[in-house]
């Protein structure tokens, strides 16, 4: 302790004008105060007296120093109101300049009056008795103040100068220093901690950072290696780019729930992932490399090695970049045994799970359209498309004649007997498809009409959809004849659009036309419809589709005209194209524009065709049953995520798993060199692998295309040479981040490893926790569980939503709306608060927030909808991180004499204020639990912040002040053995949301209460507490805890009343005031009687009032009580009548109750005398004769007893 401190420990007990006074006095002469330390020093004493004045006085004593004002009103603690302590600490930063700076001339006349006093007292001679008639002579006001003070200064400006050292006869010293023996003040126990008010330092956080992160996990996994491990899975963030908040949400989440896991004693099994391969990575390659190249050069593409290392170099930046921003989060983790997706073992294990599949017959190669992205000019899985509702086609209706010798007996009679010149009509969003049609589909259930047009001939549609083609072709049609459309199989219709040679092609039954849209006849083109594919392909009727990888028709899309569509779009003037070609041969009835949903390739942007291609494919539909029944044994939160997963799992049969990109894992097949027929077989497979293992994945890039190592021997040996070739394709990475559960270390190898938890965003019911669990499906085989179950890779999957804005707009960087999470730690979302500066300047001052408000943000959120990230929700954050401080900061300090291996009284010992703080506790540690239990941290967030604010705050820490500052040895030992219980509760809950601020108070802690070093779990998790004591807090609060409502109800009728009074100006600290409780039934089975009786002992803590009476029906106070309030409350089935009234006693001058007798100068309250008479027979020292003799009275006090 400094020796500023020591002065104004002495002076802060019951003099806190002539404080004020002294901290002015202090820094006027004592400029090396401004060193850090002393500056820390000087906040926390300053804060300390604040605390101590809001207990025992009013603050308008306190405003009588002008600078003080000025500081209180601007920190808006002119509400008097203890509980905003942090918004008091930029108020003692101001405090530091105006105590610095304020002249005397800005004094009030009471504070000048007291100085003038205290020369009064100090100065020896004729002024010393001119005093009084000086003061008689002038006005009591400033000026006439001022100048009395002015002669007091000269004079003592002649005597002896001050002094700091409070120890020696000093004039500055106020008159109630010296009329009190130190030994009373020395008898006061003051909270004291170095714990910060504000945040730690870069450095100590930095340190910090490390024992909560990287020591933590290493020393669980060290110490807990026989423990149940806990498996978090991480789903495996993109290599791509920055972070945003959405990343921060997630992997806080995850570290939370990691974090809860270790509190119950598991051993923490988190290993991270990247996912490294795929196509944006991809493009950035390729457009580095455009950059690096001559214009000339610049259009081509480069070798798929050349990509590949490029694509390399960037994910491996980016990994790195990535990581270290998720350490700065305090993510705990296993960051050196990383996996990556592009790690040659990764690599290898995923070709495994592939070559299962490939034994499993699960893997083929077919000719069918897929989605196919023109802009990035690969195939796309489900996963990689984003629905548009505005997507605008230009849609046509488009007429066939039908092809007359195919009509059958029966249609012809019904056609009247005139089968010729009858078009059928087809409707189509696409045109662009026409060149590609091999069928029209018809709806053998409904009713088709044959109808005349004017301008069109006899159309054949279907009877519901005569209105729509009339709107559309402008006409009306008339009716001729009306049939089943079952009347339409084996009829064919005449296509000669595009060849010179008309083609004859089928009317086809389709189970997806209907009457409701179109013409109720569907053009089918099964190169460029999945609908349409299936369909034809019952009739055998082959794929086509003359649409290269670009989009653009090749020539062989109108044999008859082959540049009429060739190398055009087929989104742009191959579609106008077409639609010219109907119009022009006369086969186009309308066109329209029509909006409706369409996908795009999620990635570029823009719209996908289907296109046929050749692609490998996984089958899906003969592990659905399996996936889905593994599906049954899932936790999922929230619960909708079930049959989320499982619709994505139902509506896929097959997974198009082959890309035509570079960087990737090869699809491991071999293509005959001559007939191009694939060879993939789970011994080719395995025979590669082994080439990987030895080569490295690059070499199926770079070696000679028909190196005969890649052929498995036995195919060698009978061919003779070499006539395979490797393939191009990748595979897509949804397969490779799918298969990272291959990263987990199974506990058994017979069994397949399944993780405790899957958390990721909630777009990953169709992306990675679908292709996780499918891969994981293929790999099982039934036998390998005793009851032929089929196990998903994770026992609970969690997700979360997505992070908006204020506006509850989705966060994209296209928006220009995403929040990074520096700008959070960094505060820069806050306002800027604007300051004073010294030389009068206005400053900008940024709020920094830290690690911690990152992730209480994260905790607070309810993750499973999606989160709203904005100021106002920060601020907010900030201010209960601040709470958490002060509550943590008082704590430490109420322990700072606490020696837990002492023995700490026994819970049966403890008066009632503890034992209702200690009913409190449990219930709120219960609740905590059981929402981490269910991870619901945001409710557990909610359930402490109320406990903090009412339960520890508003009563607690109010009920023990006094016993705390005051008390007895006895007391005070009471109130350290439940502030340690609380504290240690309180880092157990906060120490998986805010690990670094638990870290920081295992730091401050005195000696004795320090865990394990490295290890910022709390102490009781790694010492486990004392069974004695108050920690084995059972039992014995039963009581308590039922007699709780109804004297928590108490509590607010006088809290209440206490306000009423306290605005009338009749009293300032609830310590001013006297309480009687007067049931109105006073017979024996009133139960607030019996509770009153009961608890009587406690009753002054627990109501924090000078007294508190049980009063018969018949009280009323008496006319001397200067004033009263009184509230009829009903608590227990019972009415109750609560008085407030003025002291009947004064004011102790040692603890500041009103239980001193009256009509006695400077009086002690009896338990006072008992303190200070114990303490003599201790500490004599304390007693020295003319200490005791200087101060008088208070000696005389002790001795009246
Ligand atoms: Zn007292």
């Amino acid at each position: 302790m400094s020796i500023f401190s020591v002065y104004i420990a002495n002076e802060m007990a019951f003099a806190h004008s002539a404080m004020i006074r002294g901290i002015n006095s202090i820094y006027n002469q004592a400029p090396h105060v401004h060193k850090a330390k002393d500056i820390a020093d000087f906040l926390f004493f300053v804060r300390s007296w604040a605390d101590w004045v809001g207990h025992h006085h009013q603050w308008e004593e306190t405003l009588m120093f002008p600078g003080f004002e000025k500081v209180i009103g601007e920190a808006g603690f002119l509400q008097s109101n203890l509980d905003q302590h942090h918004a008091f600490e930029p108020g003692l930063k101001k405090l530091l300049e105006f105590a610095t700076h304020t002249k005397v001339e800005d004094y009030k006349p009471d504070v000048l009056r007291a100085i003038i006093d205290d020369f009064a007292n100090g100065l020896q001679g004729h002024l010393k008795d001119e005093i009084p008639s000086l003061l008689a002579m002038r006005p009591y006001d400033s000026a006439g103040l001022l100048a009395v003070y002015k002669t007091c200064e000269a004079a003592a400006g002649k005597q002896e100068k001050p002094s700091l050292r409070p120890t020696t006869d000093n004039a500055m010293l106020s008159r109630a220093t010296r009329l009190l023996p130190k030994s009373i003040v020395s008898t006061l126990k003051l909270p004291k901690t170095t714990f910060p008010p504000r945040g730690a330092s870069p450095v100590d956080q930095a340190l910090y950072l490390k024992k909560c992160t990287d020591d933590l996990y290493a020393w669980q996994r060290q110490n807990r290696s026989d423990h149940t491990a806990f498996v978090l899975h991480d789903g495996p963030p993109y290599a791509n780019g920055d972070l945003h908040i959405g990343h921060a949400l997630n992997k806080i989440l995850k570290d939370i729930t990691n974090r809860c896991q270790l509190l119950k004693g598991r051993r923490v099994d988190y290993v991270p992932g990247w996912d490294c391969h795929g196509l944006p990575i991809e493009l950035r390659a390729l457009e580095l490399w455009r950059q690096s190249q001559p214009e000339s050069a610049s259009h081509e593409t480069p070798p798929a090695t050349v990509v590949r290392e490029k694509a390399r170099a960037l994910a491996t930046e980016t990994v790195e970049k990535q990581k270290k921003q998720f350490k700065e989060w305090g993510i705990m983790a296993d960051w050196d045994n990383a996996w990556k997706t592009m790690d040659k073992a990764f690599e290898i294990q995923q070709l495994e799970v592939f070559q299962k599949m490939v034994k499993k017959g699960l893997i083929y190669r077919r000719h069918k359209p897929v989605y196919w992205s023109p802009s990035t000019r690969t195939a796309l899985a489900e996963a990689e498309l984003e629905y548009r509702d505005d997507h605008v086609s230009r849609a046509a209706f488009v007429k066939y004649p039908l092809h007359v010798p195919s009509i059958h007996k029966g249609l012809i009679k019904r056609l009247g007997g005139n089968p010729t010149d009858i078009s059928v009509v087809i409707w189509t969003t696409l045109p662009w498809t026409l060149p590609a049609n091999r069928a029209i589909g018809f709806c053998p259930s409904i009713d088709y009409v044959v109808a005349r047009s004017r301008r069109h001939g006899r159309l054949l549609l279907a009877h519901s959809r005569i209105q729509e083609v009339e709107e559309k072709c402008e006409e009306t049609l008339t009716e001729m004849v009306v049939f089943k459309g079952s009347d339409l199989y084996s009829v064919c219709y005449e296509d000669s659009l595009w060849s010179n040679q008309p083609h004859i092609r089928l009317l086809l039954e389709a189970d997806h036309v209907t009457g409701e849209s179109g013409s109720g006849l569907a053009h089918l083109a099964p190169g460029h419809g999945s609908d349409d594919y299936r369909v034809c392909l019952s009739r055998k009727i082959q794929p086509y589709s003359p649409v290269d990888d670009r989009g653009c028709f090749t020539t062989d899309a109108c044999p008859k005209d082959p540049t009429l569509l060739a190398s055009k779009s087929v989104f742009t003037d191959g579609n106008l194209a077409v639609l010219q070609n109907l119009e022009s041969t006369g086969a186009l009835l309308a066109v329209h524009d029509y909006v409706h949903k369409y996908p795009y390739d999620w990635r570029s942007k823009a719209p996908i065709i289907l296109r046929a291609t050749r692609q490998w494919f996984a089958n899906v539909a003969d592990i659905q049953n399996a996936a889905l029944e593994s599906l049954e044994d899932v936790k999922f939160t929230p619960a909708s995520g079930k049959s989320r997963l499982e619709s994505f799992v139902c509506n896929r049969n097959e997974w198009c798993i082959s890309r035509q990109r570079a960087w990737g894992v090869p699809i491991p097949a071999l293509y005959h060199s001559k007939t191009h027929e694939p060879l993939l077989t789970e011994g080719s497979v395995d025979h590669i692998i082994s080439i990987i293992a030895e080569r490295g994945m690059d070499a199926w890039w770079t070696d000679d295309e028909l190196d005969p190592t890649w052929t498995p021997p036995s195919l060698r040996q009978t061919s003779g040479e070499t006539v395979y070739y490797r393939g191009k394709d990748t595979i897509d990475v949804w397969f490779d981040s799918g298969t990272s559960w291959t990263q987990m270390q199974p506990d058994d190898d017979r069994k397949p490893v399944v993780a405790d938890v899957y958390l990721e965003g909630s777009d990953q019911h169709r992306g990675w926790f679908q292709s996780s669990l499918l891969t994981s499906t293929a790999c099982q085989d039934g036998a390998t569980l005793e009851d032929g179950k089929t196990l998903a890779p994770f026992k609970h999957l969690v997700t979360h939503g997505f992070t908006l804005d204020k506006a509850g707009t989705k966060m994209s960087k296209s928006f220009g709306n995403v929040i990074s999470p520096q700008q959070i730690m960094d505060g820069s979302l806050l306002p800027i608060l604007t300051k004073k500066g010294k030389d009068g300047a206005q400053r900008k001052i940024q709020d920094s927030m830290g690690i911690d408000a990152l992730r209480l943000w994260a905790a607070s959120c309810d993750y499973t909808k999606d989160v709203v990230v904005s100021p106002e929700a920060l601020k907010k954050i900030n201010i209960v991180l601040a709470k958490y401080r002060t509550t943590f900061k008082q704590l430490i300090g109420l322990l700072n004499y606490h020696d837990p291996s002492t023995a700490s009284p026994r819970l049966e010992h403890l008066s009632t204020n503890h034992k209702i703080a200690l009913t409190h506790l449990s219930s709120m540690e219960e609740t905590v639990a059981a929402h981490f239990e269910r991870m619901e941290y945001h409710k557990a967030i909610n359930a402490l912040n109320r406990y903090v604010t009412s339960d520890l705050s508003a009563f607690y820490f109010e009920s023990v002040k006094d016993a705390a500052y005051c008390g007895t040895s006895v007391q005070r030992a009471a109130v350290q053995a439940t502030a340690y219980e609380i504290l240690g509760v309180l880092q157990d809950v906060l120490a998986p949301i805010t690990p670094l601020l638990i870290q920081e108070v295992q730091h401050h802690l005195p000696e004795a209460l320090r865990s394990t070093p490295h290890v910022s779990l709390t102490s009781r998790q790694i010492q486990p507490r004392p069974a004695e004591g108050v920690s084995s807090r059972q039992g014995d609060l039963a009581n308590v805890e039922l007699d709780l409502p109804a004297l928590m109800d108490l509590l607010k009728a006088v809290q209440s009343l206490q306000e009423q009074a306290r605005s009338d100006k009749k009293m300032g600290p609830a310590l001013q005031s006297y309480i009687a409780i007067v049931p109105r039934d006073m017979t024996g089975s009133s139960k607030i009687r019996k509770l009153m009786l009961e608890y009587a002992d406690d009753l002054d803590d627990i109501f924090c009032a000078s007294a508190v009476q049980l009063m018969s029906p018949a009280f009323t106070p008496s006319s001397e009580v200067e004033w009263h309030y009184v509230q009829e409350i009903e608590t227990v089935d019972e009415k109750v009548l609560v008085y407030v009234f003025a002291p009947q006693q004064q004011k102790c001058v040692r603890c500041w109750r009103y239980k001193a007798p009256l009509n006695v100068e400077e009086a002690l309250c009896e338990r006072c005398v008992d303190v200070l008479q114990n303490l003599k027979k201790d500490r004599p020292e304390l007693f020295v004769e003319g200490a005791m003799d200087t101060g008088g009275t208070s000696a005389a006090v002790v001795g009246q007893r």
